[in-house]
């Protein structure tokens, strides 16, 4: 049988405890930045025929009015 002193105990049950919580850390940070990112970035139009302002998809270049369904262009900051 192996045995183990108490100081290389202790060192493995702090490093196993370290190395789960930045493990879940590290999935969260990645499960956050690749699931819920595109959620999150909107891309904001305002309408110049009804002056609506709204939303459209992550990315796009043109998005239809919700309101009269004139096609715009994004707005430039
Ligand atoms: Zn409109």
């Amino acid at each position: 049988m192996i045995g183990l002193d108490v100081d290389i105990f202790f060192l493995l049950y702090l490093g196993s405890g370290f190395a789960l919580l930045f493990g879940l850390w590290f999935y969260y940070d990645w499960k956050d930045q690749h699931l819920f990112a595109a959620q999150r970035s909107k891309v904001i139009y305002h309408c110049i025929k009804c002056s609506q302002i709204y939303t459209g998809v992550h990315g796009s270049e043109e998005c239809d009015c919700p309101q009269c369904g004139f096609t715009n262009g994004r707005l430039r900051f």
